[in-house]
């Protein structure tokens, strides 16, 4: 596995693969790795023939109050893990060579990312879709895999993709949980032990909602009322809990197939989102 850290160095070596007639996998991530990660990795095995998983905590996606500082980060405990995991390379750029200091040029999206995470977090999906421009630009992939756990995320990057025709296809790999139910996040580290226990009340709230789905209730306020009195009980502070459409990400009033529900709620200082789909 090599570790490559410029984005000359990465450009030569996909060009490099692609001269050789071999498809390119790509995995970016913020680094501090786990099976959600790494289950994205096994994804893009099943897709491409070179897999390079991106390991960048990108400073223009993070708010002024915002954790960049204390992001978690272990480099050589990920390069175990991707190594461990048949990774070709990981690409792990420094910040200067990610971004001039007189950066002026930035990738925005204006619909799909306006509401949910786009609403709590000003500026932070226009730091996302800029630095994955920008990763795309350096990895050149063909495939590039990303976790349903940021739904939103997903539809905005599908979104700019589509807009502004990169030639990669976009695969959503599902979302990887706890045995408790509690989705996989690099930020779990920041939870006490009691944070943590009483944070499965999302993914608890979330699964019991579908399931109310299912036997024939589908109007949103009640539904979603119910997620936030269980996670409010169980001592989490919301930030926002809403039934959206999966392809305008409007909200909805009847929940449908079509649509999916996303939360973000405190336990303790640490923000936490998760969400549900009904396809
Ligand atoms: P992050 O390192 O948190 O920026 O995440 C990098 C990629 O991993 C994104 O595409 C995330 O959606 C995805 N991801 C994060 N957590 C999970 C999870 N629990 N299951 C599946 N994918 C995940």
């Amino acid at each position: 596995m090599q570790i490559i850290r410029s984005i000359e160095a990465m450009q030569a070596f996909a060009k490099g693969v692609k001269q050789s007639g071999e498809r390119i996998g790509f995995v970016p991530t913020m680094g501090f790795l786990h099976e959600g990660h790494l289950s994205l990795v096994d994804r893009a095995k099943s897709e491409a023939d070179v897999i390079v998983v991106s390991i960048f905590v990108n400073p223009t996606q993070f708010g002024p109050n915002e954790d960049l500082d204390a992001y978690p980060r272990d480099f050589a405990r990920d390069e175990a893990l991707c190594a461990g995991r048949g990774v070709d390379v990981v690409f792990y750029p420094p910040v200067e060579a990610m971004y001039f200091s007189d950066h002026s040029c930035w990738v925005e999206e204006f619909t799909l990312s306006q509401n949910l995470c786009g609403a709590s977090r000003p500026s932070h999906f226009r730091g996302v879709t800029t630095v994955v421009a920008k990763l795309f630009n350096a990895v050149l992939p063909d495939v590039a895999v990303f976790g349903q756990k940021d739904a939103q995320q997903y539809l905005v990057l599908e979104r700019m993709v589509r807009d502004l025709n990169f030639p990669i296809k976009m695969i959503r790999g599902e979302i990887v949980r706890e045995a408790d139910g509690l989705a996989m996040s690099s930020r779990n580290k920041y939870l006490s032990e009691k944070d943590r226990q009483a944070a499965v009340a999302i993914s608890q709230a979330l699964f019991q909602l579908k399931r109310r789905f299912l036997d024939g209730e589908t109007a949103a306020a009640i539904l979603l009322k119910a997620v936030e009195e269980a996670i409010t009980t169980a001592g989490g502070r919301m930030d926002y809990v809403e039934a959206v459409s999966a392809e305008t990400m409007q909200s909805v009033e009847t929940l449908t197939e079509n649509c999916f529900v996303a939360v973000a709620a405190f336990f303790g200082q640490t923000r936490l989102i998760d969400n549900v789909f009904f396809d």
